[in-house]
């Protein structure tokens, strides 16, 4: 755990708001997030990234006992959780981590529209929710703030996370 607080400094660096090293095991599943993905978001089956493309949360969750460690990343409307996702994947990855796996937030923003295969398929992650995360639970769990937005005045706040081992 303490080996790995230097991803956090690092994830300033790219400007996160607050990054957390968490137990991978306090990642939260659930099968209704696929559903709010598939009737509630115009984004369905548009993305390679997203449903019903992206790994189903039975999937994740399998995928998830596989780790221990994960470092977990907010930013707020002004991050690109995306970019600094990838960028974080590629580092961990480099630093010896060779299971070092990224998930972003929202659709994928690389390209104007996916063809057959992805362009970018280094850069392209799906999002933690396209992937069957319960991201509030993940995030108050962890002791980050989210909350429903029930105004266009309100703040979002977006979460990624990068696998680490
Ligand atoms: S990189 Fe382009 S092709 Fe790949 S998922 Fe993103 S938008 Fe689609």
């Amino acid at each position: 755990m303490e080996k790995h607080k230097k991803y956090i400094k690092r994830a300033k660096k790219l400007k996160i708001k607050d990054a957390k090293i968490i137990n991978a095991q306090s990642i939260a599943t659930a099968e209704w997030v696929r559903l709010k993905c598939q009737f509630g978001c115009g984004g369905y089956g548009k993305r390679l990234t997203c449903p019903p493309y992206s790994p189903a949360p039975e999937q994740t969750r399998k995928m998830l006992e596989d780790y221990k460690y994960a470092l977990l990343i907010h930013g707020d409307e002004h991050t690109d959780i995306r970019e600094i996702t990838s960028i974080m994947e590629r580092e961990i990855f480099l630093d010896g981590h060779y299971r070092a796996y990224g998930m972003g937030s929202g659709p994928c923003n690389l390209c104007s529209k996916c063809l057959k295969f992805c362009k970018y398929p280094d850069k392209a992650r799906p999002s933690m929710e396209a992937s069957g995360i319960d991201v509030f639970k993940t995030a108050r769990f962890n002791g980050f703030p989210i909350e429903v937005l029930n105004s266009t005045t309100c703040k979002a706040n977006y979460y990624g996370v990068i696998l680490i081992e």
